[in-house]
């Protein structure tokens, strides 16, 4: 029952789909750690909520297996094509927007301990302050990415009926929330 309501105000932010992961058991892999080092994404060491700032890899997926129940969210945005980079753009502030959503919900709810995970780095500010040392500038809107904590993304996926991917010239983004009462 509180998935379900949960699912519906997932979806009510602006989520394509969210679905229950079945006993709440995500896939993990500390193989992600060194994905996220080879830095395809630019983000490692320059962002808070990313590697090596957000800790180690072996703790964080010590911390998701404290959690019993997890509903996992995908956005999935419209692009012209595979060289549509500004589409590619809009679409990560598309997730981006919809996640800080989720988060101003599960705030107002009476859900115990949870946590809200994301994709990629954090986009809050143009230039995150990372790479010059100074503090993040917002530490109670940042989202870690999943994968910082070593959620398979792909195989959590596939224990539910959500798709990983939504056809040609679409892109889709994951978040999860993960709690326990
Ligand atoms: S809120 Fe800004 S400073 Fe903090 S992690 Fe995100 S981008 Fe960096």
């Amino acid at each position: 029952m509180r998935e379900a309501e949960l699912i519906k105000e997932i979806c009510a932010c602006g989520a394509h789909r969210a679905e229950t992961v079945p006993d709440g058991r995500v896939v993990l892999s500390a193989d992600f750690r060194g994905i996220c080092a080879a830095n395809q994404c630019g983000k490692f060491d320059r962002c808070w909520v990313c590697p090596p700032a957000i800790g180690e890899i072996d703790a964080l997926m010590r911390d998701i297996g404290r959690f019993s129940h997890a509903v996992l969210f995908q956005t999935v945005y419209p692009i012209e094509d595979s060289f549509d980079i500004e589409g590619m753009e809009r679409a990560v502030r598309h997730h981006t927007a919809v996640t800080q959503r989720v988060k101003r919900r599960v705030q107002t709810k009476s859900l115990g301990e949870y946590l809200l995970l994301s994709c990629g780095g954090c986009t809050l500010c143009k230039v995150c302050t990372k790479p010059s040392g100074q503090p993040c500038r917002h530490p109670d809107l940042t989202v870690a990415p999943m994968e910082a904590y070593g959620i398979d993304v792909y195989c959590t996926a596939r224990r539910t009926t959500l798709k990983y991917t939504n056809g040609t010239n679409t892109v889709t983004y994951f978040g999860i929330l993960l709690w326990r009462e």
